[in-house]
């Protein structure tokens, strides 16, 4: 009998193990493990997701003859999938089978489970990536500085993807110039309703299991609106194709109050539990290109994100586990305040995007990167701990992604190993690009003072405690001449008033 072990994240279809296997000589074990949800506190809204697209999957495969042993959170006495694959292993296997995981810490433990039991285990490799691992690994070779930008050339070349021959599509790589606006003093225009995936009754009692098992977690299932099944995933993507994609890259980086969706995808989740398949993301958006419906900035600049940043930041954390997980490069020990949790600061930026990321379990990449991620790097927060609530509080959530996007993007936890210089920014980057300092109780222009908004404060002293690694890094020199601008006491009471900020985070 062969075990195909199918985890929350490989709800493929199409999955490499059934392709060919015989139904009377195979079962699939699927197992909601409490540890799961625990080792971070997932959220309410991550976690129904993952449960509700699990069972989902099983009816499905059960209905296309599948023997599927489906272990639901609350039935089973398992605490870790550990354990449950142990207990499978010692009745009815005599190989198993396992799609390669995302996560390194469930691959060490299907692999230690599998040498307790005696099982041999083979790992099929992850068909909804682009480039297999061996090939990326061949890419990077030995480079201590590993580049997305002529990664994702190499894929455009290598998936014929937005070529002429061998030159890009409009003469150009990318349209980051043309994709950088605000959405001005009107707003964003032209938002169309979002499809609704009204929770049918496998999703209410995964929310039900949630609401009891989980009672404790963060997050809100009121607005539970993420697809959960292969048909209503390619629901989504139609939606964005048809009503979003046009306006997607020009806007692309703008942030809006209340309005947590805008022109995004929304597809995240659904490329991540392998309910899409990058491949026909590409296809679609390129044959609306070839119709004349979207320009070439908006499709470039979501191809890129998948393309390139989605496939990148998988190949370099395979590359770099686990000692990604412990990267501090900042040097960085505060720890994270606890209105992470609940959303309850006055600073209305980090409200809007912690209150939406909670509700939804979304936010966009800006508000990840340069809202909650660029305070947490100014703060100097642990970034173990960041990486944590990011993997906590997402739906689209898996460590390969979150893991190198937190540390090695947001935080600069891995030094210049894939970026060149920190993102760092101050209020006035939050003001250009959304509406959120409009009656924030901070000012984003002051630095100091009763009003100083703590991310302008916040910034200036991350310029002054790194100001020597910063000055020798070319691309972060200008950030330190306009630092050295200012006189020794505006330094002083830029320092004065940051320390005084830190030392009361939990109350900013
Ligand atoms: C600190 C931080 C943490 C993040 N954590 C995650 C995570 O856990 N899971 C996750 O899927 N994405 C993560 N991202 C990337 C990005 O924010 C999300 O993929 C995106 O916001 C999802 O929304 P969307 O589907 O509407 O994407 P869109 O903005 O519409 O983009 C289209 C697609 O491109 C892909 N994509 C875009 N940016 C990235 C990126 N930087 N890395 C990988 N794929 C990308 C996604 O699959 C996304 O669905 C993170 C980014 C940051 C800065
Ligand atoms: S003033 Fe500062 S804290 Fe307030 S919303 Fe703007 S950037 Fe955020």
């Amino acid at each position: 009998m062969s075990l195909v072990i199918i985890l929350g994240d490989q709800l493929d279809a199409d999955h490499p193990a059934l392709r060919d296997a015989d139904a009377a000589k195979t079962r699939i074990l699927m197992v909601e493990a409490l540890e799961e949800s625990t080792h971070v506190w997932s959220s309410k809204v991550r976690s129904t997701l993952f449960f509700s697209a699990m069972r989902h999957h099983a009816e499905h495969l059960r209905a296309q003859g599948w023997q599927v042993d489906y272990l639901r959170l609350g039935t089973h006495p398992f605490g870790s999938l550990k354990e449950a694959w142990l207990d499978a292993l010692q009745h009815q296997a005599d190989e198993v089978l396992c799609v390669e995981t995302g996560d390194h810490r469930v691959t060490q433990m299907l692999e230690d489970a599998c040498a307790q039991a005696g099982v041999p285990l083979t790992w099929l490799p992850d068909e909804h990536f682009m480039i297999n691992r061996a090939d990326f690994a061949k890419w990077a070779g030995k480079s201590k500085q590993l580049r997305m930008e002529m990664f994702y050339r190499m894929m455009r070349k290598r998936h014929g993807v937005l070529m002429v021959g061998d030159e890009p599509a409009g003469g150009e790589w990318n349209f980051d110039a043309e994709n950088r606006k605000s959405f001005g003093k009107s707003g964003p225009q032209g938002l169309s309703a979002l499809p609704r995936f009204e929770p049918d009754s496998l999703t209410q009692q995964a929310m039900a299991d949630v609401q009891q098992h989980l009672a404790n977690h963060p997050g809100h299932l009121d607005d539970f609106n993420w697809p959960v099944t292969r048909a209503q995933a390619l629901q989504a993507l139609d939606a964005f194709m048809q009503h979003r994609l046009v306006r997607f890259g020009p806007t692309q980086d703008a942030m809006w109050r209340n309005e947590p969706f805008l022109f995004h995808s929304l597809i995240s989740s659904s490329l991540n539990l392998k309910l899409l398949n990058p491949r026909e993301v590409i296809a679609a958006a390129l044959q609306r290109y070839e119709q004349g419906e979207a320009d070439l900035p908006s499709v470039e600049g979501f191809i890129r994100q998948i393309l390139g940043w989605r496939e990148f930041m998988r190949g370099v954390y395979h590359l770099d586990m686990p000692a990604m997980k412990s990267g501090n490069h900042l040097q960085a020990h505060q720890p994270l305040p606890k209105w992470f949790w609940t959303g309850q600061t006055r600073m209305a930026c980090m409200q809007q995007t912690i209150a939406q990321t909670l509700q939804h379990g979304y936010a966009h990449h800006i508000q990840r990167l340069m809202v909650t991620g660029n305070f947490a790097m100014l703060a100097g927060l642990t970034p173990q701990e960041v990486c944590d609530w990011y993997l906590a509080v997402y739906v689209d959530a898996v460590e390969w992604v979150e893991l190198p996007n937190t540390a090695g993007m947001a935080l600069f936890a891995l030094g210049p190993r894939f970026t060149t210089k920190p993102y760092a920014a101050s209020g006035a980057y939050i003001k250009r690009m959304s509406n959120y300092c409009e009656g924030c109780v901070y000012k984003p222009d002051q630095k100091t003072g009763p009003q100083a908004c703590p991310m302008t404060t916040l910034y200036w002293h991350f310029l002054n405690t790194h100001e020597a690694s910063l000055a020798a890094n070319p691309r972060a020199a200008l950030m330190i001449k306009n630092l050295q601008r200012l006189s020794a006491e505006e330094r002083q009471a830029i320092d004065d008033q940051a320390r005084q900020a830190l030392a009361n985070l939990d109350k900013i």
